[in-house]
C-alpha cells in the first residue's frame, strides 16, 4: 500500500527565497523536494491517488509545470501536453495573453494536441494569482475537452487563485 505523504514533510523541501525574481516576491523554489527522490515520487503518488480514472492527457505548463505533468502522465499512462510560452510551438497554435504575479504573458498550445470529449488534468508547480492556469484551461476548453481536475504542487492561498477556477476539481499538495 502506498502511504500519503503529510503536507509539513513537503514543505521542509521548498525553499522561499525572498525578492526573487522582483522585490516583494517570496519565491517558492521546489528543486530541493525534487532532489529528493522519495519525496519526489510520494508527490506523484499523491496526484495519482485524487486522479480520476482514464485520463487521456495531462496538461502542463511551461516550464516547472513539465516536470509534474510529464511524471503523472507517465504513471497514469495517459498522453503528456506542453502549453509553452509565445513563440515556442512550431506548428499552427492557438494562443492566450494574461497577467502575472510579477509580469505578462502569452501561452499557446498546438491545435492538434487535444482531441474532443477527451478526459483531462491540467497540472502546474504553483498556484499564485490563478491568471496562468486560467490561460491554460481557456486553451483547453478550446478543444471541447473534459477538465476532470486541476493539480498544483503549492498553492499560495493568499493570491486567492483558487477563485478563478471554479468550474474544475483543484487540489493542493502544499498550501501557504
Ligand atoms: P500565477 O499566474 O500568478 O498563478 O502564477 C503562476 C506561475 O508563476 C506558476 O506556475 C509559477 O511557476 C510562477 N510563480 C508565481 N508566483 C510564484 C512564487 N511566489 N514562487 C514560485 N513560483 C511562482
Amino acid at each position: 500500500m502506498i502511504t500519503l505523504i503529510p503536507m509539513k514533510e513537503l514543505k521542509k523541501c521548498i525553499r522561499s527565497i525572498p525578492d526573487f525574481p522582483k522585490k516583494g516576491i517570496l519565491f517558492r523554489d521546489i528543486t530541493p523536494l525534487l532532489l529528493d527522490r522519495k519525496k519526489f515520487k510520494k508527490c506523484i503518488q499523491r496526484f495519482v491517488a485524487l486522479s480520476p480514472k482514464k485520463i487521456d492527457y495531462v496538461i502542463s505548463i511551461e516550464s516547472r509545470g513539465f516536470i509534474f505533468g510529464s511524471a503523472l502522465a507517465y504513471a497514469l499512462g495517459a498522453g503528456f501536453v506542453p502549453i509553452r510560452k509565445g513563440g515556442k510551438l512550431p506548428y499552427r497554435k492557438f494562443q492566450v495573453a494574461y497577467d502575472l504575479e510579477y509580469g505578462k504573458a502569452v501561452v499557446e498550445i498546438h491545435a492538434d494536441a487535444i482531441k474532443k470529449n477527451s478526459k483531462v488534468l491540467i497540472v502546474d508547480d504553483v498556484l499564485a494569482t490563478g491568471g496562468t492556469v486560467k490561460a491554460a484551461v481557456h486553451l483547453v476548453e478550446k478543444f471541447g475537452a473534459k477538465i476532470a481536475g486541476i493539480y498544483f504542487l503549492i498553492e499560495l492561498a493568499g493570491l486567492q487563485g483558487r477563485t478563478q477556477l471554479k468550474k474544475h476539481p483543484v487540489h493542493s499538495l502544499i498550501t501557504y
